[in-house]
């Protein structure tokens, strides 16, 4: 049995259809991977997702313009909304955040 053109162009649509669902699923589990401020592992090092929400009584050390988006432990690209952190895991942190970890050498 021989495949025409058009049958390999058909089978070949409906793999990249799969494909892209596939990666829209994954994308999806990811986005909910946010980490919150109120997880304990967050708590402890007092993340929050805007920096300017820091607690200066608990964090004296806080400077203004510190953000995770400039923290040596981001992983995403400083333009990033979102990214990973060292410290998190699988975890995404606010690129915007910050945590008393904080760090740019
Ligand atoms: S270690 Fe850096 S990137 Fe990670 S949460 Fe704290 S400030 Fe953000």
């Amino acid at each position: 049995m021989t495949t025409t053109r058009r049958e390999f162009i058909v089978a070949s649509l409906g793999s990249a259809v799969g494909l892209c669902a596939a990666l829209a699923a994954s994308h999806a589990a990811r986005a909910d991977d946010k980490l919150s401020e109120s997880d304990p592992a967050a708590k402890a090092v007092g993340y929050v997702t805007v920096a300017a929400k820091a607690d200066k009584a608990r964090f004296p050390d806080f400077k203004a313009g510190q953000t995770c988006s400039n923290c040596s432990l981001f992983q995403g690209n400083p333009a990033d909304a979102w990214g990973g952190c060292t410290l998190f895991g699988t975890k995404q942190v606010a690129g915007g955040g910050w945590c008393s970890s904080y760090t740019n050498m």
